[in-house]
This record gives structure tokens, C-alpha cells and sequence, in this order.
């Protein structure tokens, strides 16, 4: 589970973009920390980069496909 110190430069959001579901090797259209919805994994990404794909992060046989959820959402200083 991901871990922060200092809680006031965390807060809240509820864009629909926490809502969707990347399958492994897309795009990450938000720069920020994803977390696999079936078994936990947490990665960071830039913007524009490529999500895991199916043969980095595997899981075992039955527990379903990977998909990558927005966990934290990184955004610049404006
Ligand atoms: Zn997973």
C-alpha cells in the first residue's frame, strides 16, 4: 500500500480518471502512482510512458488480468 509523511501536500480528488481500468502495456495518460486493482502492485509512471505489460508484472495462473488503476495522481505546480 503506498505510504506518504507529510499529508498536506496529499489531498483528495474524485476525477473519473481514478475510475479507469489500463490494461498492462498502454498508456499512462496521468503521471502519478497506479496500483494493480486485481493483486495490489503499485508502480509510478511519467506521462506518455507505457504501463507494465503482461510479461513484466505477471500473476499467477487464476487470479485474473491486469489492470492498472490510478492510485495518486502527480501534477505540476501551476
Ligand atoms: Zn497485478
Amino acid at each position: 500500500m503506498a505510504q506518504y509523511k507529510y499529508g498536506q501536500y496529499l489531498r483528495t480528488g474524485d476525477s473519473s480518471a481514478y475510475d479507469t481500468k489500463h490494461p498492462p502495456g498502454s498508456e499512462a495518460t496521468n503521471a502519478g502512482i497506479y496500483r494493480c486493482a486485481v493483486c495490489g502492485d503499485e508502480i509510478a509512471i511519467a506521462k506518455g510512458h507505457t504501463l507494465p505489460p503482461q510479461n513484466h508484472h505477471q500473476h499467477a495462473p487464476g487470479l485474473g488480468k491486469i489492470e492498472w488503476q490510478l492510485l495518486v495522481y502527480a501534477q505540476p505546480n501551476s
